[in-house]
């Protein structure tokens, strides 16, 4: 065996069907007895649920969170927990419902709790993106690390088997790319592989039977551990690549990732044999990058940067983008091999290295 270092994680969770009802003893747990209810518009009517059901524990909903957590909506949320001298955070929703309870759990420093809703992962990352105006930034921050995550499946079940699926990849994204991490190490791969595991094998059943609680329970089995690894290990050309999209073209987060994941996959292979063996064997396929591609289309998911909007001139940029403070990647990248993934995810053609 290898030397090696792990980070733990600080972070308690709790997993099942219902386990949101439990949701004032894990405020109380905390110390806590003002909880603020953090969420989209799209998701008020779960998060006044959410109040409801913490009662005299709750201090108020602001059901204001947006996309890549814009500062100008943060700074609302500060004055309105303030204003309502609430003593922690609980987020109800996907990776922007969350981001807002980092964003604002770092410049309070009250404790934070998520419902995820999503399989985006963001609730075991201590990563936290912001944007002011057309500026995004992202860091990596331990504070902003929250305290408990309590996952519902229940909650899951009104996601869009379209956004399912695409948020199921984003989450098969944050797995493979710790499967090559510089920072790997045993454990993180262990999770890495489960979590490929539980989401190939769950997610067509969690599309083609949305009310499958089996499958939504499996998928969300498999997003608690690809969050847990991005939470873990660092990230590579993948997550730079759609970085770097979503920061010039503003296209959708899920779908960016599940779009150029098997692109990046085909470019990786020859630098990264251990981590492709097990890709491989999640999705019965030979040749790893085709069998994503093809597990992308039997999901339905859009397989090309096109048909999310992004525009054919802006490939030279953005393959300039992604060399700028380029992530550590197990294979060295340079401008043709940057234009080729681009060019190849832009068309939605077949991955090739
Ligand atoms: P999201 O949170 O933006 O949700 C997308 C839409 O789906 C929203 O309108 C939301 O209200 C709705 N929705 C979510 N769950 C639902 C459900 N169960 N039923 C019905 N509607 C539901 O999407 P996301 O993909 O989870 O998050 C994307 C954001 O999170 C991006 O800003 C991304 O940068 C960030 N993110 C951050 C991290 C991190 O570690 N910091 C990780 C992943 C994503």
């Amino acid at each position: 065996m290898d030397g090696f270092v792990h980070q733990g994680q600080i972070t308690k969770v709790v997993f099942g069907s219902g386990t949101r009802l439990r949701i004032g003893q894990e405020v109380a747990a905390l110390g806590c007895g003002r909880a603020v209810v953090l969420s989209t518009p799209g998701q008020a009517a779960q998060a006044a649920a959410v109040q409801e059901t913490l009662g005299g524990m709750a201090a108020g909903a602001f059901a204001e969170a947006a996309m890549h957590t814009p500062l100008h909506v943060t700074r609302r949320a500060l004055r309105f927990v303030a204003a309502q001298q609430s003593d922690c955070l609980v987020s109800v929703g996907g990776g922007s419902a969350i981001g807002l309870g980092k964003a604002v759990s770092l410049r309070t420093g009250l404790p934070h709790i998520a419902l995820p809703t999503t399989y985006a992962g963001s609730e075991m990352s201590p990563i936290l993106g912001e944007t002011d105006g057309e500026r995004k930034t992202t860091r990596r921050l331990p504070e902003v690390r929250l305290r408990t995550v309590v996952y519902d499946v229940d909650l899951t079940v009104t996601l869009p088997p379209a956004m399912a699926a695409a948020s199921g990849l984003n989450a098969l994204a944050h797995a493979v790319e710790a499967l090559y991490s510089q920072d790997g190490d045993p454990l993180a791969f262990l999770m890495a592989g489960e979590a490929l595991t539980a989401l190939t094998t769950h997610l067509p059943g969690v599309v083609e039977r949305p009310d499958d609680i089996g499958a939504r329970s499996g998928a969300l089995y498999g997003a608690w551990l690809s969050g847990a690894c991005l939470g873990t290990v660092g990230m590579a050309l993948h997550h730079k690549i759609c970085h770097v999209l979503g920061g010039m073209f503003a296209l959708p987060h899920a779908e960016t990732h599940a779009v150029v994941l098997p692109h990046v996959v085909a470019f990786n292979a020859p630098s990264a044999p251990r981590a492709m063996a097990r890709i491989g064997t999640a999705l019965s396929a030979a040749d790893p990058a085709t069998g994503l591609y093809e597990f992308t289309g039997r999901l339905g998911v859009p397989r090309s940067l096109r048909e999310l909007g992004m525009p054919e001139s802006g490939i030279a940029a953005a393959a300039d983008r992604v060399l700028e403070n380029a992530y550590w990647n197990p294979r060295p990248v340079d401008r043709r091999a940057a234009t080729g993934i681009l060019t190849r995810a832009w068309r939605g053609a077949a991955p090739t290295e």
